[in-house]
């Protein structure tokens, strides 16, 4: 990871006394919340960053929304990991902001709080039948398939065929992961109950709706490419979905993706045992079924959205959709529930439009469910920077220390899981691979991981000397 060295701070708490470190709180350990930690930090010890974290676990999308399969975005958790092991970083895992502490209590032991807590809410449809057994969000099958805690088991042995809606790369990620031979995912970290399920599933076809043309897809070539490379998947596409020329003024990145749905819509059909079928301006209008989902009625649209009034069924036993992520409101924090984040300037979160001291939001909660991993780096970078220039005022505001969550957590009996719970639970992950002929092998029940990072029933966590300091 390669960081700017930044500028100690070096600004006295107040004339006269010795300058002390400026004391952050980060919420969310996720990839905006650990690059945000790595800008903070990177230049030395003039700023102590705590990450706090409602899961046992850090790495937030890295390691619950990347896809098993992308094993080179996965590998980014070696770098955030250089990051959680600096000496002027803390994790406190386990710890729900809004729920265990409050964001008040937090804003009083720490000189800033940046919220990175993300966008993990599923979009709705608002469509008729949303809600039929067999009707699940992109997310929950997901979570499952990346072993979240929380994660909902899907249905596989009864769908031989699933409509997954939208065309974004996460409705990519759960088209290939229901398509792939479950034999390639066994060298990955997926759950052996995930691997077993999915080697016992039932799909044989799914329908990937967009409900505009392919020029408005929102998913980037190389995932695309990827799907055309599965083995013993058929890509089923109408040439006639598609422009002949990419359309005026169409970007680089629409063009080369309408070059690969030509390549695909002209391949001979092959008999493969598993079928992708892609169909463009299909807008879903009603899910259907009695008990639970036998099939999804599309209408057909213009190719930039627009209602036509032909419809038609699609025979289906599930529906995924996959039609974007929202953040949440955490009490005490100001939410824009329009576009579902924290309203924000450069990083600023604002309250009634002005910048509020000391509160700053960077990730998908400051910009909505958008951009690539790394997108989120230069994201956090924005903010680190606007606090660095609010930094003397912050540190001028108080005269002391304000001492962290550390003390409160104690007084209040909260058991956490710092860097070595962390460790412990992967080297748990590690072991779990070996009897089984694999390697590291998640545990996903929220007991499980906390036993694995917890092994004390009642252990004295004590502070870091570094984070002492006044
Ligand atoms: P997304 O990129 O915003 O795509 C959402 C899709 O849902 C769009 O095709 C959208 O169509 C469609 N949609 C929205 N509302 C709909 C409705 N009511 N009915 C039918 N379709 C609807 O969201 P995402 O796929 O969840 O991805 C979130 C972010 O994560 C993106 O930035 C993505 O690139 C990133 N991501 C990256 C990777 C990777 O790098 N490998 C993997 C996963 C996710 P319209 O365009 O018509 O609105």
């Amino acid at each position: 990871m390669s960081i700017q060295p930044q500028v100690s701070l070096g600004v006295p708490a107040t004339p006269g006394t010795a300058p002390r470190p400026l004391r952050v709180a980060v919420v969310g350990a996720g990839p905006a919340g650990i690059y945000t930690a790595d800008h903070l930090t990177a230049g030395g010890d003039d700023v102590l960053v705590d990450l706090l974290e409602r899961l046992p676990v850090p790495f937030g999308l890295l390691r619950y929304g990347v896809a098993p399969d992308h094993v080179n975005i996965k590998a980014t958790g070696r770098a955030l990991m250089q990051v959680l092991s600096r000496p002027a970083v803390r994790l406190f895992a386990h710890v729900d902001v809004g729920h265990d502490i409050t964001a008040e209590q937090l804003r009083e032991r720490y000189d800033a709080v940046v919220y990175a807590m993300g966008a993990s809410i599923d979009r709705r449809l608002g469509i008729p039948g949303e809600d039929l057994p067999g009707s699940v969000s992109a997310t929950s099958y997901v979570a499952w398939y990346n072993g979240h805690p929380e994660g909902a088991l899907p249905d596989l042995a009864q769908a031989g065929a699933v409509a997954v809606i939208g065309m974004g790369n996460v409705a990519l990620d759960v088209a290939r992961i229901l398509l792939r031979d479950p034999e390639e995912l066994s060298p990955t970290d997926v759950t052996h109950d995930v691997l077993a399920r999915l080697r016992a599933s039932a799909v044989t076809d799914v329908h990937l709706i967009g409900r505009r043309g392919p020029q408005f897809a929102k998913f980037t070539t190389k995932e695309l490419r990827e799907l055309g490379e599965l083995s013993d998947v058929a890509v089923v596409l109408d040439a006639g979905q598609l422009p002949d020329q990419p359309p005026q003024g169409a970007s680089q990145a629409t063009t080369r993706n309408l070059a690969v749905l030509q390549a695909w819509a002209a391949r001979e059909p092959s008999g493969a045992r598993r079928r992708l079928h892609l169909h463009f301006g299909a807008r879903p209008i009603e899910i259907l079924g009695q008990d639970r989902v036998n099939g999804l009625r599309l209408e057909r649209t213009s190719d930039d959205g627009g209602p036509t009034g032909q419809t038609w069924v699609l025979p289906v036993q599930s529906v995924m959709r996959s039609v974007g992520y929202r953040g949440s409101v955490v009490d005490g924090v100001p939410f824009d529930d329009v576009q579902f984040i924290i309203p924000s300037d450069r990083g600023r979160v604002l309250r009634d439009g002005l910048a509020s001291p000391g509160e700053y939001v960077a990730g998908w909660i400051k910009r909505g469910a958008t951009g690539v991993l790394g997108t989120n780096r230069s994201d956090a970078k924005e903010t680190v920077t606007t606090l660095r220039e609010d930094a003397p005022a912050l540190l001028s505001a108080r005269a002391q220390d304000p001492g962290g969550v550390a003390p409160l957590l104690a007084e209040n009996g909260l058991r956490y899981v710092d860097l070595d719970g962390w460790h412990a639970v992967l080297a748990a992950e590690a072991r779990q691979g070996a009897p089984h002929g694999r390697g590291h092998v998640k545990i996903s029940d929220w007991d499980a991981l906390l036993q694995a990072a917890l092994p004390d029933p009642d252990p004295q966590q004590e502070t870091d000397p570094a984070h002492t300091q006044t």
